[in-house]
């Protein structure tokens, strides 16, 4: 389940341009085989993360967790994106996430949406 890249149609002309550039740039890289899925297009021109301890990049070790928000009044959106590993030390951390949530509470799919990420066992809280 990917989104389509979005524009904000009230974004001043030049960040559009950017981002049809950062956009274009990313899919480039998608068809020469740098990035495995569309969904890491979001992380193009953003560096890894890097592990303190070990002085080493991280790796992606699931794409596509779901990174559900959870605040005082409940569950509130479902984000997709990327556990991270330090290969050294095994020390994790969830980035990589998509540009807007895959879900909302509002939304029909909402539970399902949950519910798949559950089943697959790529389902992580976030309570803030
Ligand atoms: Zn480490």
């Amino acid at each position: 389940m990917e989104h389509p890249a979005t524009i904000d149609i009230n974004a001043p002309l030049a960040l559009v341009q950017l981002s049809f550039k950062v956009e274009l740039k990313a899919l480039k890289w998608v068809l020469k085989g740098h990035r495995k899925t569309k969904k890491q297009v979001i992380s193009v021109g953003m560096h890894r993360p890097v592990c303190p301890k070990c002085n080493r990049e991280l790796h992606p070790d699931s794409n596509g967790v779901g990174v559900l928000d959870v605040t005082d009044n409940g569950e509130y959106e479902i984000w997709d994106a990327d556990l991270w590993k330090c290969r050294d030390c095994g020390m994790e951390v969830v980035g990589g996430f998509a540009r807007s949530p895959i879900s909302a509470h509002y939304e029909d799919d909402f539970q399902k949406m949950i519910a798949s990420y559950r089943d697959k066992g790529l389902l992580i809280k976030n309570t803030g």
